[in-house]
């Protein structure tokens, strides 16, 4: 493989990893195959492929092979199996690794399809699972069970951003037999050394970042060497393979995520600072900004450099759905709309109480869901401004309406 050695900077890894050498003196990205049946010589080179990877379309081609390649020199994972969606990744690693008897600890904070699988398919399956605090650390250890045999961490949440205490977790998993398995979706390839935290197997929804123009669907499974061919197994039974035009939108994504992912968190402080200043803003949810909840155990195990541009923001109990709307709803450079990770910023209302079985009644009040996109952020923060002043205006409008229910 091309320029990994580990002692290169990050960047300088995206940029070169699964390409050619410059000895090699090949084109700049990898053909897009578009290839279902591989044809062999003779028979001979027949026998000799089967089994391998090169035997037939959907175990891979040179394009996936090079996107599966600069993902594990990226993260520093022996292994790399591509989905089709962020969701297949996350699933189909929780059937590999989990067999009827079997109990899941699921963190509470779980992106929610993530949920439904675990209450759906694998419950009917035999596989119970306990939703465990996201901030238990070393407690951790008190409801592991005698077939704990997964831990599944998402560290910060992706609604309410709290951080989880990774290698306290893993440590108490790995002493009692466990796998610790982590949607590292937020942290993407280069956020944190997954593995040193004691992660054995991590999965991103390469749509988000990795991607990172919101024109393909992808999951990615990073396994240590030790449990590769476990979760392969499953992988190929299942049947999962991805396309080659996806992979080279993901491998395009890949080569500048470490500068756009400078611009999106530098512009997302910018945002988070101007939040906090906001008299209605009761908390301002984003780990990286000092003070904010988290952000001693993000800065001891988030690399000092990384941040994303995905947060949110409580509103204090007072403000209302409908003024949050109307913020919402004036914004013209915020698009509304789920996922997040792509160039452009989105703006999202949400309601994390009805997803949690712990602490549920802790997230109560309104709350918004930002995504700080490659805009110039003088530009976002005006129109943030804008949506502020159209929910200050329709709580004025509120409070008229009151004041003449209350004379007449
Ligand atoms: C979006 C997302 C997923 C799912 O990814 P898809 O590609 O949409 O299936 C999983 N986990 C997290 C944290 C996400 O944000």
């Amino acid at each position: 493989m091309n320029l990994v050695e580990p002692q290169l900077q990050t960047a300088t890894r995206l940029t070169h990893a699964g390409r050619k050498s410059k000895e090699q003196a090949a084109v700049v990205n990898p053909p897009i195959v578009r290839a279902s049946t591989m044809l062999f010589p003779d028979v001979a080179a027949l026998k000799n492929a089967c089994g391998t990877r090169r035997a037939y379309g959907r175990h891979g081609n040179e394009t996936t092979l090079a996107l599966e390649q600069a993902l594990c020199a990226a993260e520093g994972a022996a292994a790399c199996m591509l989905t089709p969606s962020g969701l297949s990744a996350v699933t189909t690693t929780l059937l590999a690794l989990l067999q009827p008897g079997d109990h899941l600890l699921m963190v509470d904070t779980v992106y929610d399809p993530t949920r439904l699988f675990c209450e759906g398919f694998l419950r009917q399956i035999g596989v119970t699972t306990t939703y465990y605090d996201p901030l238990i650390g070393r407690g951790i250890a008190d409801i592991m069970q005698t077939n704990t045999k997964v831990v599944f961490v998402e560290s910060p949440g992706s609604l309410t951003f709290e951080v989880q205490d990774i290698p306290e977790i893993a440590a108490a998993a790995h002493a009692r037999g466990a796998v610790v398995v982590s949607d590292s979706t937020w942290a993407t390839p280069i956020g944190w050394d997954s593995f040193d935290l004691g992660i054995d197997v991590s999965i991103h929804a390469a749509t988000k970042y990795i991607v990172g123009h919101s024109d393909a669907l992808m999951g990615a499974i990073l396994t240590t060497e030790a449990l590769h061919q476990r979760v392969r197994k499953t992988y190929a039974q299942l049947g999962l393979t991805i396309g080659s035009d996806d992979a080279a939108l993901a491998l395009r994504g890949l080569r500048t995520l470490a500068s756009r992912l400078a611009t999106h968190r530098d512009s997302a402080y910018a945002v988070a600072r101007w939040l906090q200043d906001q008299p209605e803003v009761a908390e301002v949810l984003y780990p990286p900004l000092p003070g904010s909840a988290g952000h001693a155990l993000w800065r001891r195990d988030f690399k000092p450099e990384y941040a994303c541009g995905l947060m949110g923001a409580v509103f204090r109990a007072d403000i209302t759905e409908q003024q949050v709307a109307a913020l919402i709803d004036r914004t013209r450079l915020f698009g509304i709309g789920f996922s997040w990770g792509g160039f452009e910023s989105l703006i999202l209302p949400t309601c994390p109480a009805s997803y949690r079985s712990v602490n549920a009644d802790k997230w109560t009040a309104p709350m918004l869901r930002l995504h700080v996109g490659l805009e110039a952020v003088e530009d976002l923060l005006d129109d943030l401004e804008q949506g502020f002043m159209a929910m200050r205006k329709n709580q004025d409008l509120a409070r008229d309406r009151n004041y003449l229910k209350a004379v007449i």
